[in-house]
């Protein structure tokens, strides 16, 4: 038996919370109409700029992920629009299923799991479009159930082309580890979550919102009132809130962004990076396959293959052994594949210490030799060292 108060979290969110996040949870709660509170939201909103490296508003939900997602759709769409969904793993199985659900025409470009969405077809059907009536294309740049990141850049650049269409995108676990500026892709909606990249326990969301989807909020009919985002720019102005927020997670937020200027972006994604490098590299030296495409490995998430081993098993020796969660497969691929998160708050001791533990289960297994073992960590020491 572990002992208690040592699980290590390599999930995909939530991620885990430094010390300094954890200490602001800790504090009282202030009223969320004080002057000190929309000090707060002054300096998160500019913080969130900067991370997401733009100049269009960046508004804060208390919700999920997916309340900024679905915000996202139901404020600048209506009943009936036609839209594209790309969909290549389970998140953009859901956006197809949310922008169902409030009654828009759903034109699917998929790609089998595990492969990124090919940008051609976005062109071909973007341009087929003569009559403009493609409202919005909405995908998700890390498919975090498959660990495959999408070429968001090009797919963006071909949504441009068209003049109505809006980009909404789940960059729930691209934001904060790999590069996503939002005003160079001119990106129109941007949804991401506090326990990915942002480590901070889940309870709130970020959607980014340019000129041209607050333009479309004017013509939109979905019915919306908690999400409706022309409340929250109208209490952005003064700093505040529609409604009350989760004020602890402001108090995390505010350290956590503190931490990440601190670091500096490019420091952030070549950490993302070098764990993504080192963590792929050593699954393979350890015989297992990576489930997605080695030439679009998202930035937070590896995927494995574990073939004729039941990873639900494996997971749980993980965890039992060694106190270190990682996920499973979700629906088809439960059992086939675990997932390592190395997303946020995560350091090369996380990343070496999830090879070993890997490795010596292989090893109690029989499935590797102390050899195979041993290269495996040397090989990612390799690509942690490229500081
Ligand atoms: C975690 C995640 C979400 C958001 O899920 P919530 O449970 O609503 O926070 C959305 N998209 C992706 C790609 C994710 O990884």
């Amino acid at each position: 038996m572990a002992i208690e108060q040592k699980l290590s979290l390599m999930i995909p969110g939530p991620t885990p919370v430094p010390e300094k996040v954890l200490q602001a949870l800790s504090k009282h709660p202030i009223g969320h109409r004080s002057k000190e509170f929309q000090d707060l939201v002054e300096s998160t909103t500019k913080n969130l700029q900067w991370l997401h490296q733009t100049q269009n508003d960046v508004l804060t939900i208390t919700g999920s992920g997916t309340a900024a997602m679905e915000a996202g759709i139901i404020n600048t769409l209506s009943k009936g629009d036609k839209v594209i969904c790309g969909e290549n793993g389970k998140f953009g199985e859901r956006w197809v299923k949310v922008a169902r659900e409030f009654g828009l025409e759903v034109i699917k470009i998929e790609s089998e799991w595990g492969t990124p969405l090919n940008p051609k077809e976005f062109k071909e059907v973007l341009e087929e479009d003569k009559q403009k009536e493609i409202k919005a294309v909405i995908l998700t740049h890390s498919e975090t159930s498959t660990g495959v990141i999408n070429d968001l850049e090009t797919i963006s650049s071909y949504i441009r082309t068209h003049d109505t269409a809006l980009s909404i995108i789940d960059c729930v676990t691209s934001l904060g580890a790999c590069n996503v500026p939002v005003d160079e892709w001119q990106l129109d909606i941007v949804a991401s979550g506090s326990q990915k990249g942002y480590m901070i326990p889940p309870g709130l969301s970020f959607i980014a919102m340019s000129q041209k989807a607050w333009k479309a909020t004017e013509k939109s009919n979905l019915p919306k009132f908690y999400l409706n985002l022309k409340s929250y720019k109208k209490s952005l102005l003064s700093n505040s809130n529609p409604y009350t927020p989760a004020v602890n997670l402001v108090f995390a937020l505010d350290e956590a962004l503190k931490m990440m200027r601190e670091e500096g972006l490019n420091n952030i994604f070549h950490r993302h990076n070098k764990h993504k490098l080192a963590m792929s590299n050593a699954a393979k030296a350890l015989n297992l396959k990576l489930f997605a495409d080695e030439k679009c490995l998202s930035p937070s998430i590896t995927a494995i293959k574990t073939d004729e081993i039941d990873a639900e098993e494996f997971r749980k020796k993980i965890k039992n052994k060694f106190d270190i969660l990682i996920a499973g497969g979700q629906d088809h691929l439960k059992g086939k594949i675990f997932r390592v998160g190395h997303l946020g708050y995560i350091n090369d001791r996380d990343i070496i210490t999830i090879i070993s533990a890997i490795s010596n289960i292989l090893l109690d297994m029989g499935k590797i030799s102390t050899q195979e073992a041993g290269e495996a960590l040397l090989l990612a020491s390799k690509f942690l060292k490229a500081d």
